[in-house]
């Protein structure tokens, strides 16, 4: 009997470790599954913190070195391999003089005078009344248009931000963009794609109705991939295009402002329209949060581009903290990512349906749209 007693009580004990582990990794499982954003900053932040705590353990190394062995120098190239190498390479100031004059039959410079670098940001949340009424001195066109007067604009830009839920950032957006792209003498104009109806959050749709909507406007000829919550903290971040589609959020303070890994193409992106088009614009596949940023850069690279960054900390952005949970994680994304070459010219610009609704306000165009799988049917493959 007592020993019988004896087995109970030992197996009641691995039962409840057992009932134990088991809702730990289900709570676990389920925190990763409905919150995946916070869930991913912290995992690149601890790798982050990994990747720095090696860097400054070698630069030690490296230096004790110098000073042990008298006849090495002080070599600027002499720096460690790694994504972030580019932080010791020193900056060329090629920028314009201040007294630099503009000439309206020419074509605006690249580096202007007006760029002075780092930004002073202020994350504060701010009524958008209150930031129409600070940007009412720059002339902004009703719907978000503007145009330099004093030379011809390198790039004519249309800035994308896809959206839901989330108005209390857009203030914020604008009052740290409009500045800068009129410092940067681009034309420009903002487009807010907000997505209605009850599917999961579809950034990448909603990044393609936002596309085709714009070229209704005008023959852009770059465009700018904007999530709402990036705010650039150097003006010298150029929001031009180029021969390559370009990722400009390579920093973020999320990740400890080091790039989370190398094909990471997410934050702000920028393509010319006609690399856009080359790509069949994005997936419409996506369903829910990550992944289609992700087969953005495959695209990218199976049409034969490569993708630039901008240099050392002119890529460096600060996100908007989060109040509420974001999107739950869109779980059929590996498998889509593993077909991104077969989808590409099935799904994207070309199998997109939708009716949006349409209004302009003083800094931006709002094109409404309610989303559903049905708009954008894909082909066997
Ligand atoms: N977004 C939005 N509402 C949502 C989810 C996403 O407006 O409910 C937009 C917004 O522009 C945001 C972007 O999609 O910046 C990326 O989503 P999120 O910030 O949730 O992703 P994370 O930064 O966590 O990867
Ligand atoms: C997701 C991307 C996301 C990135 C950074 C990846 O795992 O697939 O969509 O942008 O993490 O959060
Ligand atoms: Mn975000």
């Amino acid at each position: 009997m007592w020993k019988w007693r004896r087995l109970m009580r030992l197996s009641n004990r691995s039962l409840m470790a057992f009932i134990f582990f088991f809702s730990m990794s289900t709570t676990c499982l389920y925190f990763i599954y409905v919150a995946p954003g916070i869930v991913n900053t912290y995992f690149f932040m601890v790798q982050a913190q990994g990747i720095m705590l090696r860097d400054n353990v070698r630069t030690i190394g490296h230096m004790i070195r110098l000073y042990t062995n008298k006849n090495s120098t002080l070599n600027g190239t002499d720096y460690p391999d790694g994504s972030n190498s580019s932080e010791y390479i020193a900056q060329p100031t090629t920028y314009l003089p201040e007294n630099f004059t503009y000439a309206q039959n020419l074509p605006c410079p690249e580096r202007l005078p007006s760029m002075k670098g780092q930004m002073e940001v202020n994350m504060t949340e701010v009524p958008m009344e209150e930031i129409e009424l600070r940007l009412k001195h720059m002339d902004i066109q009703f719907g978000g248009h503007w145009k330099p007067k004093d030379c011809k604009p390198r790039w004519k830009v249309a800035i994308l931000i896809p959206f839901r839920n989330r108005h209390e950032r857009l203030p914020i957006l604008f009052q740290h963009l409009t500045p800068m792209l009129q410092r940067q003498r681009l034309q420009f104009a903002f487009y807010v794609i907000e997505q209605t109806g009850t599917q999961p959050f579809n950034r990448a749709m909603l990044f393609n109705v936002g596309f085709k909507e714009a070229m209704k406007d005008l023959d852009w000829d770059c465009v700018v991939f904007h999530d709402v919550d990036h705010i650039p903290e150097n003006d010298r971040n150029y929001y031009g295009c180029g021969q390559m589609p370009r990722h400009f959020a390579a920093k973020l303070d999320k990740y400890m402002y080091i790039l989370p890994y190398n094909e990471f193409f997410g934050g702000v992106s920028g393509l010319t329209v006609e690399q856009f088009l080359k790509i069949n614009g994005f997936p419409n596949a996506f369903w829910g949060w990550g992944g289609e940023d992700d087969d953005l850069w495959n695209r990218v690279h199976y049409a034969g581009f490569n993708v630039t960054r901008p240099e050392g900390d002119i890529g460096k952005y600060k996100s908007i903290p989060h109040h509420h949970r974001g999107e739950v994680q869109f779980l059929g994304r590996y498998k889509l990512l593993r077909y991104s070459k077969e989808r590409q010219h099935l799904d994207g610009l070309n199998n997109l349906q939708y009716s949006p609704e349409i209004s302009l306000s003083n800094l931006y165009k709002n094109i409404t749209v309610n989303l559903n799988p049905e708009l954008a049917l894909i082909a066997e493959y």
